[in-house]
């Protein structure tokens, strides 16, 4: 079962002569429960993709479906709740605040959505992390490495339906890389959370369900 769709997605940047038509009439079904891998080269249109199926990102043409419901029509208020409760975001940056303590960065989407933490959920993520005695630390008496998996812990700490990452292991090592995808399959298949991850490293993908190319604003393959 498909939980999101596109059709015909088309986006542009900028006009006349610094027009970049990014993605070009893009068909992609994203299968619930499964984790999807996007691929190709740097400037194919990857990141444009992620950003227009999350709702980050307006869209130039085209529907993204999600639930039956296409989210490219939504008003800026309606998408940025359906993007808190129902997405998780995973980035190279990781933004946490410095005046709070890990955990409590690591809760904070869910606070703010007034929800009740799922303590069980949540100390797995950070067992699984190897965060375990660092949650009362502060995020600068963390390692880069540390950081970025406390960003990972917060951007799945609500639960969310769909996990969309960008390149999140790219400046990580091999083992903290290892870490973070065991948690992330541990996500899709004991909570059954789906994953988008574009990635440039050949064997996460082979990690996943199904593996997308983009090239030049185009899927070009599909498996
Ligand atoms: P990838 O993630 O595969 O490296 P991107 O989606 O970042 O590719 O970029 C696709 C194309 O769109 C590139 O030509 C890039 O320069 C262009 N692009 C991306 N973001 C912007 C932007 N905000 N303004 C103008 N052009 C952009
Ligand atoms: P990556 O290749 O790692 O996916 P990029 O370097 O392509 O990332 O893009 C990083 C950020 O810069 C993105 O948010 C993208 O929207 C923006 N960006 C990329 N290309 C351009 C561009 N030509 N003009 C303006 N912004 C851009």
């Amino acid at each position: 079962m498909n939980i999101l769709d596109t059709m015909n997605l088309s986006k542009t940047y900028g006009e006349g002569e610094n027009k970049v038509e990014a993605l070009k009439n893009i068909n992609l079904s994203i299968e619930k429960e499964k984790f999807t891998a996007i691929i190709g080269p740097s400037g194919s249109g990857k990141s444009t993709l992620l950003h227009c199926i999350a709702g980050l990102d307006s869209i130039t043409s085209g529907e993204v479906i999600l639930d039956g419901d296409d989210i490219s029509k939504l008003s800026e208020d309606k998408l940025s709740k359906l993007r808190s409760r129902k997405f998780g975001f995973i980035f190279q940056s990781f933004n946490l605040i410095p005046v709070i303590s890990v955990y409590d960065n690591i809760v904070l989407p869910v606070d703010i959505d007034n929800k009740k933490v799922d303590k069980k959920y949540i100390n797995s993520i950070i067992d699984i992390l190897g965060l375990k005695d660092k949650i009362n630390k502060f995020p600068n008496q963390l390692s880069g490495g540390q950081q970025q998996r406390v960003a990972i812990a917060r951007a799945l700490a609500n639960k969310p339906e769909i996990i969309f990452a960008d390149e999140p292991t790219g400046n990580l090592d091999s083992k903290t890389t290892d870490e973070v995808m065991r948690l992330l399959k541990f996500c899709v298949d004991e909570y059954k959370q789906t994953l988008v991850m574009i990635t440039h490293n050949d064997k996460i993908a082979k990690m996943a369900d199904r593996i997308i190319t983009i090239a030049d604003g185009n899927i070009v393959e599909s498996k």
